[in-house]
């Protein structure tokens, strides 16, 4: 069951954000931004908004009606925001998704954070930088698709989509102009960096043996293991990388930067990223 704040006290100005989905009561998202608005002295609070499939466009013109602060997308509704709003970002132009809603000079602008959050996370706290480097993204939904566009957009030498349907790889791998192409289990071995976009294990018993979304042997030592699965944190996927001396890093911090980008661009301020952290994590 949910803790409850009691020192949370909304006055006649607070500012409201809020996430939409469906389902969306599992959304760490409220988590995140609360905690980073308190720890600011920020008079915003964020809430989850459950909206059907179909309620899309809905959901923005009561943004417009309640002026909310912000308003974080999440699965049915990426690419059916879109007619409602103003503009979009290259990104989500690019990508036919949003994730994530804002106001500029009175308009509603879309924008996709996703893949953005996870360069980012590399850079802020792994300490890589994806530009030069060799990329195997395994997957092609959203989440996939969104990175390949921003590896590619941050100097990504190559990024290279290994996925189970090849229709869908051609579809993701298009998204990487030059840089982007489809591959085979055995390019894995080739990257610098390797980053699971499936849902494989998820779900599983952290840390554990499990179901992996490539062959364990198709990892080295050296190479930067990204799971964008969070739950559990320490996945089968990093267990086997951190086993064969590649470096894991795990998908919470994507999780805080895509959301940190969010909520800069909705109250002017960085938001306090170990805040954030902090919470992913207790969540
Ligand atoms: P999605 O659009 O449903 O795409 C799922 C992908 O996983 C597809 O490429 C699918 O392959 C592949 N897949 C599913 N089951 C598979 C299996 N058994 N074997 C091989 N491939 C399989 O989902 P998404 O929105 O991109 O999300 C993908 C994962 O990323 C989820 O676990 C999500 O929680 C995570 N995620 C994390 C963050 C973060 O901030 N850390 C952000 C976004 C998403 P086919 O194309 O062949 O069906």
């Amino acid at each position: 069951m949910a803790e409850i704040d009691h020192q949370w006290n909304p006055s006649g100005s607070t500012r409201l954000a809020a996430v939409i989905g469906s389902p969306v009561r599992h959304s760490r998202s409220p988590a995140l931004a609360n905690a980073a608005f308190r720890a600011a002295g920020l008079d915003w609070a964020m809430v989850a908004f459950e909206v059907p499939d179909g309620g899309a466009e809905g959901a923005v013109a009561a943004v417009r009606a309640l002026h909310l602060g912000g308003l974080m997308v999440t699965m049915p509704h990426k690419a059916a925001v879109i007619p409602a709003l103003d503009s979009l970002t290259p990104a989500a132009q690019a990508l036919g998704a949003v994730n994530s809603i804002s106001w500029v000079g009175g308009t509603l602008v879309g924008h996709n954070t996703d893949g953005e959050g996870l360069v980012r996370s590399l850079r802020h706290d792994s300490e890589v930088d994806v530009a030069r480097r060799r990329c195997v993204v395994l997957g092609a939904g959203g989440a996939a698709r969104s990175v390949v566009h921003a590896l590619v957009v941050a100097g990504a030498s190559e990024v290279v989509v290994v996925n189970r349907t090849p229709d869908k790889a051609a579809v993701a791998a298009a998204l990487g102009g030059a840089a982007g192409r489809v591959g085979q289990v055995d390019d894995i071995v080739q990257a610098d960096i390797v980053i699971n976009a499936t849902s494989v294990g998820m779900g599983a018993p952290a840390g554990a043996s499990g179901p992996l979304p490539c062959p364990a042997d198709s990892l080295r030592r050296g190479q930067i293991v990204v799971d964008l699965v969070y739950q559990p944190i320490v996945t089968p996927l990093l267990a086997a990388a951190a086993a064969c001396g590649a470096q894991p890093v795990d998908g919470i911090g994507m999780l805080v930067h895509q959301a940190a980008i969010s909520l800069e661009r909705w109250t002017g301020e960085l938001p306090e990223l170990a805040v954030m952290h902090r919470a992913a994590r207790a969540g």
